[in-house]
């Protein structure tokens, strides 16, 4: 995806792929728009209502007073190049890059990883845009724990490995996350990184443990269900 770019001189027209569509299907353009928005807010839908790690981070929002709602907090929006999604803090907005996911399973992962974001924020008042710690940390927290480095997702990117693979998973995700948002030199980005590892990969709130599967996932929120019925007892 990301070669075509480079193939073709398009005048930036490749941050446009609707229009670039339209110049093939006349009269298409509204008509695409219109599904694209469509099917990113539908899959939205079934990714809140059934994600087990979705759930379990909008109802611990809720409880720390930082409630989600679906139409006010999430945006489906076209984004360039390869991006799936992205936590504006000045809004408190996830956006979600309706040319970019095209399958279910991926909108949960990407609704999972910006909810990290946004219980990050919502829980310590992160410093996104002075703290350069604070940001590589959320990043760690949220691909450790979204599933992004779960093992069927890596056996699909054809990297076989054990438990030590998981945590190189997560250190160069983070690394390619930080190095897309901030002006940063790649070194820069790994010393913050590596300072900051060890106690933001340990930090499985609000898990509990890391959820390397779905089936684990829905054992976390289960977890959750219960503690939110016994504090609900008190
Ligand atoms: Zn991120």
């Amino acid at each position: 995806m990301d070669q075509t770019k480079e193939q073709e001189e398009d005048y930036g027209y490749s941050l446009f792929p609707e229009r670039k569509k339209s110049k093939y299907k006349k009269g298409s353009l509204g008509e695409s728009l219109f599904t694209y928005k469509n099917k990113c807010q539908m899959m939205l839908h079934f990714a809140v209502e059934t994600s087990p790690y979705a759930k379990l981070l909008l109802g611990a929002m809720k409880n720390s007073g930082c409630a989600v709602y679906k139409d006010r907090h999430f945006s489906c929006e076209d984004c360039d190049g390869t991006v799936s999604g992205g936590f504006d803090a000045t809004t408190s907005q996830i956006v979600l890059c309706q040319n970019n996911i095209h399958q279910q399973a991926h909108m949960n992962r990407v609704v999972t990883h910006e909810l990290i974001h946004a219980f990050d924020h919502c829980r310590a008042h992160v410093d996104w845009f002075n703290s350069f710690k604070h940001l590589a940390c959320s990043e760690i927290r949220a691909a450790n724990l979204s599933g992004d480095c779960s093992f069927t997702n890596e056996l699909s990117r054809f990297n076989f490995g054990l438990k030590k693979h998981h945590q190189e998973c997560v250190r160069s995700r983070a690394l390619r996350s930080i190095l897309a948002v901030r002006k940063v030199s790649r070194e820069e980005a790994e010393k913050v990184v590596d300072e900051v590892f060890e106690s933001c990969f340990n930090d499985h709130s609000p898990f509990g443990r890391i959820p390397h599967s779905k089936k684990e996932a829905k054992f976390a929120y289960r977890d959750f269900e219960g503690r939110d019925r016994y504090y609900a007892n008190l």
